[in-house]
């Protein structure tokens, strides 16, 4: 996973994510904006660098195009990011909350009326500790206090279930009335 993390390129874009974050569908690496612009930076570098180093041989053009292009590329990512309104006033419709075993954690998927709010959060994963469910209470997004709100719920019904010896369900639907 660090592997993939370090040499992922982020070549479908960053998708906004819980808080101030914008994560990689492809590596699930988050980054906040300053985390972007440091990786449009980076382009920049590598760029200046070819620049510098090589005389004009014809390989060398064609490296320095590619890297050019990267860096208009990263900068569009960046650009998309700023412009998405981070604001949603949209209450969710429906939050499908998921308990993984495996990765000890709350997967929850968001649900809006159509249409959906542009830039509207549709996934966030929370570590299934209640330090961690509480933190989010204190994020600027709403969608994302009301998710721990009700991951907090379901977190505090499971193990209330767990101490008697009841299987706990795994999976909850929060409906619109519910929210
Ligand atoms: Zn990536």
């Amino acid at each position: 996973m660090a592997d993939l993390v370090e040499n992922c390129l982020h070549l479908e874009g960053l998708r906004v994510a819980a808080g101030s974050e914008y994560r990689c569908p492809v590596c699930e690496e988050s980054l906040d904006l300053e985390g972007v612009a440091r990786w449009v930076r980076d382009a920049e570098r590598s760029r200046d660098k070819a620049y510098s180093m090589v005389e004009g041989d014809g390989f060398g053009e064609i490296v320095r195009e590619e890297l050019q292009r990267e860096v208009y590329r990263r900068r569009r990512v960046m650009y998309e990011l700023e412009n998405v309104p981070r604001v949603v006033t949209a209450r969710p419709e429906m939050i499908l909350v998921i308990h993984d075993t495996g990765k000890a954690s709350y997967e929850c998927r968001i649900f809006y009326k159509e249409p959906r709010p542009a830039g509207g959060l549709e996934q966030v994963s929370v570590a299934a500790v209640q330090e961690t469910i509480l933190e989010l209470r204190s994020d600027p997004d709403p969608v994302v206090r009301l998710i721990s709100e009700k991951v907090e719920e379901f977190h505090a019904y499971r193990a209330k279930l767990s101490e008697v010896g009841e299987p706990a369900p795994e999976r909850r639907v929060f409906y619109a009335n519910e929210l």
